[in-house]
């Protein structure tokens, strides 16, 4: 398995998924980016009042993914063509067009019953010698393929990026326990090489290992909060920048995240493991859970533990 990485698909289009495709599409590679694209009025449409005929919506319908792109990249950062190099597509009509690339990249929602069905979807298209992996925070590689053909299962791996994905250097690489070697060695020094990421290969343990220490200290740091009736501003102030950390403060950092994405991971980790200390740590608080109900996401639904200006 030596053959170069030219095209790639990027099969979810949210925060992550953008800026994948963005980080890939500036370093030359062209990319397609794929999402479920409604062809029906959103909820949010209807509220407004629009019909199909709104320009909004029309413009959503003839752009699909490549608005969420827009939303989420500050493209002046990037060479002005790095868009051309990424072609939005809906999920649904093209899918078919991952047999024309070298690597697809899973980015959907943190769920192994959607990321199983989509991958199932992905093989019948998928061709021998392309790579397949997730960007998954912590859920079981082998899990996630074991329903796949044996062949599918060694030309797949976890290659998990961190937010922002132009950014953060770190990049976990998780083989599964069928993941061809070669096919690691390969993505390790391609990541490297061309991506520019720090590679560190963990194992497939529950949220790998920066997640697993991660979702920990934020956990811990919540609860703490709660129950010592610190506010978040004040978290904040001693978690961010005075403390060195320009880009970490706790709840801006989870606002950035995402908080359903964030309660997945914890209730991944919760879910795998046995020990009670450890559960009572990875249990996401009933004011977390009731704020992702109430559709609080943090900055891509406008308000998290701030709201968005
Ligand atoms: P997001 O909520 O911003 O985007 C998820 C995307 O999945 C959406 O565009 C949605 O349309 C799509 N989707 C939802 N259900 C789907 C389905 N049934 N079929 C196909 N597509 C579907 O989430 P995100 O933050 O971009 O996270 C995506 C993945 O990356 C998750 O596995 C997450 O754990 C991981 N991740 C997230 C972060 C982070 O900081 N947000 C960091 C590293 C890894």
């Amino acid at each position: 398995m030596n053959k170069s990485i030219r095209k790639a698909a990027v099969i979810g289009s949210g925060i992550m998924g953008s800026g994948i495709a963005a980080h890939l599409a500036n370093v030359g590679i062209s990319c397609l980016l794929l999402d479920m694209v409604p062809k029906d009025l959103t909820e949010e449409e209807v509220k407004k009042g629009y019909t199909l005929e709104h320009p909004a919506v029309r413009n959503r319908l003839a752009t699909g993914a490549i608005a969420k792109l827009h939303k989420n990249t500050p493209s002046p950062l990037y060479d002005n063509t790095f868009s051309k190099r990424i072609t939005p597509g809906n999920l649904s009509d093209h899918l078919e067009r991952i047999s024309e690339v070298d690597w697809v990249i899973e980015v959907v929602v943190e769920n192994l019953q959607v990321k199983k069905e989509l991958l199932s979807k992905v093989e019948r298209y998928w061709k021998p010698g392309t790579i397949v992996s997730s960007n998954t925070s912590g859920i079981s590689i082998q899990e996630m393929v074991a329903d796949c053909s044996e062949p599918f299962q060694q030309s797949f791996l976890g290659t998990h990026f961190f937010n922002p994905p132009r950014y953060m250097k770190l990049l976990e690489i998780i083989p599964g326990t069928k993941t061809d070697p070669g096919i690691v060695q390969q993505m390790k020094s391609f990541c490297e090489s061309t991506l520019g990421k720090g590679v560190v290969v963990a194992k497939d343990t529950p949220n790998f290992i920066a997640n697993r220490i991660g979702t920990y200290g934020l956990l811990i740091t919540l609860q703490e909060m709660l129950n010592s009736g610190f506010s978040v501003e004040e978290v904040d102030a001693v978690t961010g920048p005075a403390m060195g950390r320009p880009k970490s403060a706790t709840f801006r950092t989870l606002d950035m995240v995402g908080l359903d994405t964030f309660v997945h991971v914890a209730d991944n980790v919760y879910a795998n493991i046995t020990s009670e200390t450890e559960k009572a740590a990875f249990a996401a608080p009933d004011a977390l859970t009731s704020m992702v109900s109430r559709g609080w996401f943090g900055e891509k639904s406008g308000q998290g533990f701030y709201l968005k200006k």
